[in-house]
């Protein structure tokens, strides 16, 4: 097997929203990275789909949000949940102080090309797909690079700085030894797509009925399910057999019932464990991790991807001038922690909240569920709708992009 060995100056190793982010700003300030992603494309599934207004507040600050925004996506602007028999408004993104106000429900395998495509335009930024991080090279006591595995065979790649942007099953956490605090998850996810048909609603909906949450995201040709089942409950489900599974959908989803024989079996279903957790320290010398790396988020809020793509900006704003100049010493790296770690935990205490609160007692309930009065009385004061708005729009502590670019793009891609 053919051993490559590489030498940058700082490995990102993941490509999701966080890798992704912080490969274009840091090459864009003038840094040489390489994000390695294990994966062929982003083609994936369980992804979540949301691009919130701080991230497109922060898109307009790089210039590029109209460029984003010419791709397909669809437009959120008004948050509405159906709770039994009744529709309920929960937020009103229109009010928000930023350009877009609304969020964009775009495929994440869209955003991250697009991402993608927008490092590729600086010489400084490598991509490298299928190429799984395995293991961290380690020298007295520092991290000075990681070994990976490629179709082609082994890399080594030597660098000043290793960021984990791996995700919530995290690699690289778990080789660098870093304590992670479960804060424990009532619920996993059946994740399943059914076509969607002209005359269909355009809104994708969250759905709640005594024992059941459902959520509908519109993906233009067909609709993204997601139904949230008690933790560790598939397997019973699955016993009771497809067709029961089918029924169940259909007395939620009754306008859809005539395609749930596109569910033909088990296959079509994904189960996605939910977590939470964040880690106790996100550093030790030559390695940081951001995003789920460091805080497996919930889906709850679909907060995820914007708390992912806040860190890669806060990381490159306080990295970018130190890698420069070589490795960054651990107060440096102790700085992006200090600055991420607040909205991670105040993020993550209402998911806990709402988990606890609501989720736990809507999937053990088995009467029918009435408006909470919070909700009525959001739908007679309809300014109230901006305080959610607000906290899933724009979250704790929005970021700004502060690292310069260091010299324009040197390809057309952009422009493409
Ligand atoms: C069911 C569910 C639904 C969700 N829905 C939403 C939503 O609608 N909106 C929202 O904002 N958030 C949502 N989230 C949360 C969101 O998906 C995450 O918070 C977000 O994707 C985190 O981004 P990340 O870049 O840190 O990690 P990830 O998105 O997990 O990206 C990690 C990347 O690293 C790659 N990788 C992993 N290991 C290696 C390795 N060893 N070597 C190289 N590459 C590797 C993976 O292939 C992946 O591309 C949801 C979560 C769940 C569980």
């Amino acid at each position: 097997m053919l051993v490559e060995e590489i030498n940058v100056r700082c490995c990102i190793v993941g490509g999701g929203p966080a890798g992704m982010m912080l490969g274009f700003l840091l090459a864009r300030a003038g840094v040489e990275v390489l994000v390695l992603e294990k994966h062929a494309d982003f083609l994936r599934d369980f992804r979540g789909d949301t691009v919130h207004p701080s991230t497109l507040e922060m898109l307009y600050e790089l210039g590029v949000l109209d460029d984003l925004l010419k791709r397909p996506h669809q437009k959120l602007q008004r948050l509405a949940l159906q709770i039994g028999d009744s529709t309920v408004r929960v937020a009103d993104f229109s009010h928000l102080p930023t350009r877009a106000k609304f969020i964009a429900f775009m495929p994440q395998w869209d955003f991250l090309d697009f991402l993608a495509e927008h490092g590729r335009a600086y010489p400084e930024f490598h991509l490298r797909m299928q190429t799984e991080a395995v293991d961290l090279l380690q020298e007295e006591g520092r991290v000075v690079g990681v070994r990976a595995r490629s179709p082609k065979g082994e890399l080594i790649v030597r660098s000043d700085l290793v960021v984990g942007t791996d995700g919530r099953h995290s690699t690289v956490r778990q080789k660098a030894g870093l304590k992670i605090i479960d804060q424990g998850a009532p619920m996993d996810v059946l994740w399943m797509r059914i076509s969607r048909e002209k005359n269909d609603p355009e809104q994708s909906l969250g759905r709640i009925d005594r024992g059941r949450i459902l959520v509908t995201i519109n993906r233009d040709e067909y609709w993204q399910c997601a139904f949230v089942i008690p933790k560790g409950t598939a397997e019973q489900i699955k016993a009771r057999g497809i067709e029961n599974f089918r029924e169940e959908l259909g007395r939620l989803l009754p306008h859809l019932r005539g395609r749930l024989h596109e569910l033909t079996s088990w296959d079509d279903i994904s189960l996605l464990t939910v977590k939470v957790d964040r880690l106790e320290t996100w550093y030790k010398p030559g390695l940081i991790c951001i995003g789920d790396a460091a805080h497996a988020m919930s889906p709850i809020g679909g907060v995820g991807i914007n708390l992912a793509v806040q860190d890669a900006v806060a990381a490159a704003n306080i990295l970018a001038a130190p890698l420069a100049a070589g490795a960054p010493p651990v107060s440096v790296l102790e700085r992006v922690q200090r600055r991420r770690e607040f909205p991670t935990r105040v993020t993550q205490r209402m998911q806990v909240l709402a988990q606890n609160r609501i989720v736990s007692r809507v999937l053990a309930a088995d009467k029918p569920l009435s408006v909470p009065s919070i909700l009525k009385l959001m739908q007679r004061w309809p300014m109230l709708q901006r305080i959610p708005a607000r906290a899933i729009g724009l979250g704790v502590r929005p970021e700004h992009v502060k690292t310069p670019e260091m010299r324009r793009p040197h390809r057309n891609a952009v422009a493409s």
